[in-house]
């Protein structure tokens, strides 16, 4: 991957994202959150719950890609503004997905880190504007991409002046149907010996199954990935966007007890 002029591993260190008190390249940072902002009181109870769990960071979508013209888009706005109350009572800096180059500016006032979903890896006129500020990124990778076109969307970001990207890789497409996606774990080790980015896994939208999150989180961790980003939901049948992947508040306290035990285990191996 020769292309790659400022996202290569060469002579580069390796790259840490401060965003508020998560340091991505530096031991394990576990985002959690919603999928969507659906209201005040479900996003504050969520914060809190994830908080109290030990997450580092919350997230919450307030434009959502959907499918579905008709399935529920989004708070838009005022998820951002619930999103930043919840900030302020928690302490937890937040990442966002921004759909629309039109919003990166605004969307970048609110959120402290600016999400690329899957649907908008090469979105490249998104890309470039998301580049031109410092705003950490969160690049997810696409669903139909290779490792290559990844990381040429993490280059395109980086041409513009800002270093500050993420990458998170979140299942491709594949023959499988029993699961939503195929996360794929030889991407972080790979990634990570291409480019000095710190990469994290998203396995509620890597597999799309409650039961399959845990496993997969801790296969992320020993694989080397350097955070997590996991969907939590107060009432997960009452979701109004991916509720068979979210997971309870108490669910997801047990995953962090377990993802942190083995992230201190892989610390002590020298
Ligand atoms: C999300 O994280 O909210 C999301 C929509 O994920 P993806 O872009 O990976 O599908
Ligand atoms: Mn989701």
């Amino acid at each position: 991957m020769n292309n790659l002029r400022l996202a290569a591993l060469n002579e580069h260190k390796k790259t840490v994202v401060t965003v508020g008190r998560a340091r991505f390249g530096e031991g394990l940072v576990i985002i959690a959150g919603p999928c969507s902002v659906e209201s005040e009181e479900q996003t504050m109870e969520t914060a809190q719950a994830v908080k109290e769990a030990g997450a580092d960071m919350l997230r919450g979508g307030a434009f959502k890609p959907r499918t579905s013209p008709y399935a529920f888009q989004g708070l838009g706005l005022q998820g951002l503004k619930i999103l930043a109350k919840a900030r302020e009572a928690t302490g937890l800096a937040f990442v966002s997905e921004v759909l629309d180059t039109r919003d990166v500016s605004w969307v970048a006032e609110y959120a402290d880190m600016l999400q690329i979903g899957a649907r908008n890896m090469q979105n490249f006129s998104l890309l470039k504007e998301v580049g031109k500020l410092q705003k950490p990124v969160l690049l997810k990778r696409g669903m139909h991409s290779t490792l290559e076109e990844w990381l040429n969307c993490a280059e395109y970001i980086m041409n513009e002046g800002n270093g500050n990207v993420v990458l998170c890789e979140r299942g491709i497409r594949s023959f499988e149907t029993y699961t939503r996606n195929t996360l794929d774990l030889s991407a972080v080790p790979a990634a990570k010996e291409l480019s000095h980015l710190p990469v994290i896994t998203d396995p509620t939208h890597g597999t799309g199954k409650v039961s399959l999150i845990e496993p997969m989180s801790l296969a992320s961790i020993a694989a080397g990935s350097d955070g997590l980003m996991v969907e939590v939901h107060r009432n997960p049948s009452e979701a109004l966007s991916d509720k068979d992947q979210a997971l309870t508040p108490q669910q997801f306290a047990r995953l962090v007890q377990k993802a942190r035990a083995l992230e201190r285990f892989m610390a002590e191996i020298p």
